[in-house]
C-alpha cells in the first residue's frame, strides 16, 4: 500500500464551505481591549477560590459522565431569572448549554434546517447566518430603521412571504445596542402563531421567536425584557447568557427560558453530556455569588451612558444603547480610525453598517484612554 502525497487527496468541503475563515474578533495583546463586550471586572479572589474549590470537587467525579440534565443549575438559573426580571419559571422552561451561542445552534438544529428559513432583521449579531448555514437553513435578513428600531409593518411583511421557522432577534441588538420595545415583540409573536412551515398533518405551524437578551442585563430603566411575554406565547424562547452582566465570558454559559415543550424538543439535538461537570460545577459557584459578580452592571450602565453624552458632545453620531457597548460614528473612512486607536494602544472591533464602529465599555480607566485615544485620531 502506498500513502499518497499530501496534496494528494482533496477533502470533499461541503459545497458553501469553500474559501470561508474561521468567525472571530483579532485576539491581539493591546493595553485596553474595548472590542468583543467582555465584562472587565474579573472575579475577586473570594469568587475565584469558590469556584475553583466546586471545580476540585467535581474533578474527583470525572470518571463519570455528568448529569445530562443538570436540573441543579436549570434550578438556580430560573431562580436568577425570577430574581432579575420578576418572572417565575419552572426549572423545566430552563435550558442551557456552552454559551448562547450552541443554545441557538440547538434552536436551530431543532426548528430549523434544509428548505426552511430563519429570518432576522440586519444589521444584527454577526454569527446568525453562520448558525443557518451550519444547520442547513436558509437565511433571510429584513431591514431595520435608520435608528435601527423595527418597523413592524415590514416585520409582518416579512413574516408573511417568508413563512420562517424562526425569527431571530436580540435585544439589545448587536452591534447596534440598540433594545426593542415590548409592544414590537408582541407584534411579533401575534405575527408568528401560524406562519411558520407546514407541520406533517399540512396544518400551519407557528414560527419560533427567539428574543436574544445576551445584554438583558444591561437595558435601561423602561425597557422590560421579553421574559414577561413568556407566559402568554408558546413559541417565544428568550436566550441569556453569563458572559456578560456576570463577567463570566471565559466560562461558557448560556441559556434560555422557553415552554417546557419547546425545551423538550432542544433535549433532542443535543449531544449527550454537552456540558461538563466541571463547567455545571463553576455555574453553580458563579450564581451563588451572583451579587458579588452583577455588582458592577450599574457602573457600567452609568460608564455607558456617559460615554453616549460624551461622544455626542464631540459631534459624533452615536446609536441608543441599552447594552455594554456603544456604536458610533460615522467616518468616511472607519478603518484609519480603527487603526489609530489601536496604535495608541485602544482595541475595539470594526463591524456593523459602513461608517460606524463600536466599542465596549470598560473600567472608567479604560473608557478614559478610549476618549483620550480618540480625541487624539479626530484631531480635535
Ligand atoms: N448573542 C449576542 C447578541 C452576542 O453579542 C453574543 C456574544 N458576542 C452572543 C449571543 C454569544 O454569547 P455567548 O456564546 O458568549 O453566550
Amino acid at each position: 500500500m502506498t500513502t499518497p502525497p499530501d496534496n494528494a487527496v482533496r477533502l470533499p468541503l461541503r459545497p458553501g464551505l469553500e474559501g470561508l475563515t474561521p468567525y472571530g474578533a483579532p485576539q491581539l495583546a493591546v493595553p485596553v481591549l474595548l472590542n468583543v463586550n467582555e465584562n472587565p471586572y474579573p472575579p475577586s479572589a473570594g469568587v475565584v477560590a469558590d469556584i475553583a474549590a466546586a471545580v476540585a470537587e467535581a474533578a474527583g467525579g470525572l470518571n463519570r459522565y455528568p448529569d445530562r440534565d443538570f436540573p441543579r443549575l436549570r434550578e438556580e438559573l430560573a431562580a436568577y431569572l425570577a430574581a432579575e426580571s420578576g418572572v417565575e419559571l419552572d426549572p423545566g422552561q430552563v435550558w442551557a448549554a456552552n454559551g448562547s451561542n450552541e443554545v441557538m445552534l440547538h434552536l436551530l438544529q431543532a426548528f430549523g434546517g434544509p428548505g426552511r428559513t430563519v429570518l432576522s432583521f440586519a444589521p444584527t449579531y454577526s454569527m446568525y447566518p453562520e448558525y443557518a448555514r451550519d444547520t442547513l437553513t436558509g437565511w433571510v435578513a429584513g431591514r431595520r430603521e435608520e435608528d435601527f428600531s423595527l418597523d413592524v409593518g415590514h416585520v409582518r411583511a416579512l413574516i408573511d412571504e417568508v413563512r420562517p421557522a424562526v425569527v431571530l432577534l436580540a435585544s439589545p441588538n448587536n452591534p447596534t445596542g440598540t433594545a426593542l420595545d415590548l409592544a414590537t415583540v408582541e407584534a411579533v409573536c401575534e405575527a408568528t402563531l401560524a406562519s411558520g412551515p407546514a407541520g406533517p398533518d399540512g396544518a400551519p405551524t407557528a414560527s419560533v421567536v427567539v428574543v436574544d437578551e445576551a445584554y438583558g442585563e444591561f437595558r435601561r430603566a423602561g425597557t422590560p425584557s421579553a421574559l414577561t411575554l413568556l407566559a402568554r406565547y408558546r413559541h417565544l424562547a428568550v436566550s441569556r447568557t453569563m458572559s456578560k452582566a456576570f463577567g463570566m465570558a471565559g466560562l461558557r454559559l448560556g441559556y434560555l427560558a422557553a415552554a417546557p415543550e419547546l425545551v423538550e424538543h432542544l433535549r433532542v439535538v443535543r449531544l449527550p453530556y454537552h456540558l461538563s461537570a466541571l463547567t455545571q460545577a463553576a455555574a453553580l459557584a458563579a450564581l451563588r455569588h451572583r451579587e458579588e459578580l452583577m455588582g458592577q452592571v450599574a457602573s457600567l450602565r452609568a460608564e455607558r451612558d456617559a460615554l453616549v453624552v460624551w461622544l455626542r458632545g464631540q459631534g459624533l453620531e452615536v446609536a441608543d444603547s441599552d447594552a455594554n457597548f456603544v456604536l458610533f460614528g460615522r467616518f468616511d473612512d472607519r478603518s484609519a480610525v480603527w487603526q489609530g486607536l489601536l496604535e495608541r494602544g485602544v482595541l475595539i472591533r470594526e463591524v456593523g453598517p459602513d461608517g460606524w464602529l463600536r466599542v465596549s465599555v470598560g473600567t472608567p480607566e479604560e473608557t478614559a484612554a478610549f476618549r483620550a485615544a480618540l480625541v487624539e485620531v479626530l484631531g480635535r
